[in-house]
């Protein structure tokens, strides 16, 4: 099943890892769960299962199979650095990443520990690629800022803060070395509220430490409506990206084949899958 990244901030979705389970306050409306359990029970679709963890082994080579370079949102589905996920898992994810470097990847955890770990250990060869975004969620003081210093002590190229849903003021950040800040108030029923001044407290701190500044929604019940504008100001800025050319089809191929043949079962015919204009899948 393909469908359209409505996420402001990326262009494609990839989930080799599906379901997850809540781990701060920021997880209390979990879009995707609310998304996976209104599939629960539906035979053959992605979300059977609803929000079970579960690895989904057949999506690792996808990304090789996208043609067209794009914004990549990894797991946008899922916690690529949660307790379930092995760690050569997350390595095959990662070397996926690393291969086919004519995408930029997003990926953003709640699980900063695990994550530091891995980037100054297994995931060394990915960490050190600008095309590869690491990031962490800040939507509290309590459980965001202790997930910044584990970023900023992993040895990435290119970090950045997801402060979203902001629930509240978050103070003065440290800054260093963090390259994007995404912020957004949360949507839909339910919707805890988000101030305007703690929304410019961070425009401010981004502008004067020299961070690229995202600024996806205010949110709320009615999201379309509340727009996503900042003092009149629309603000869609991004990290430099790095373009690398895209791979020959044949090495495409090739990789597909050995990432396929090691980790999922029942390889499907590759051939018919290799080149595909664009990708977004669930
Ligand atoms: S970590 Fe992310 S995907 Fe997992 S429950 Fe929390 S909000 Fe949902």
């Amino acid at each position: 099943m393909a469908i359209e990244s409505s996420i402001e901030w990326t262009d494609a979705t990839w989930n080799p890892v599906r379901g997850c389970t809540k781990i701060s306050p920021g997880c209390k409306h979990c879009y995707a769960e609310t998304f996976a359990e209104r599939f629960r029970g539906v035979k053959g679709h992605p979300y059977e299962h609803g929000f079970d963890p579960r690895l989904v082994p057949e999506k690792l080579a996808e990304p090789l199979r996208w043609r067209q370079p794009k914004m990549i949102f990894v797991n946008s589905m899922s916690d690529l650095f949660h307790d379930f996920v092995p760690d050569d898992y997350i390595v095959a994810v990662a070397t996926v990443m690393a291969t086919a470097n004519w995408h930029t990847y997003q990926v953003l955890t709640k699980r900063s520990e695990r994550l530091c770990s891995l980037l100054n250990s297994k995931l060394k060869f990915a960490a050190a690629q600008p095309h590869i975004w690491w990031g962490v969620s800040v939507e509290d003081k309590r459980y965001g800022i202790p997930r910044i210093a584990d970023l900023q002590a992993a040895n990435a190229a290119v970090r950045f803060l997801s402060v979203e849903p902001l629930l509240e003021d978050v103070g003065e950040l440290s800054l260093r070395h963090i390259d994007w800040m995404i912020v957004g108030g949360e949507s839909g029923a339910g919707a805890r509220p988000m101030r305007e001044e703690w929304v410019l407290s961070l425009r401010n701190q981004c502008r004067r430490k020299k961070v690229a500044f995202f600024f996806k929604q205010w949110g709320g019940v009615r999201k379309a409506k509340a727009g996503r504008r900042l003092e009149g100001k629309t603000y869609d800025e991004f990290p430099r990206r790095v373009h690398h050319p895209v791979m020959p089809a044949e090495d495409c191929f090739r990789a597909v084949r050995e990432i396929e043949s090691r980790y999922v079962t029942r390889a499907r015919p590759l051939p018919s899958l290799l080149i595909q204009p664009s990708g977004m899948s669930v």
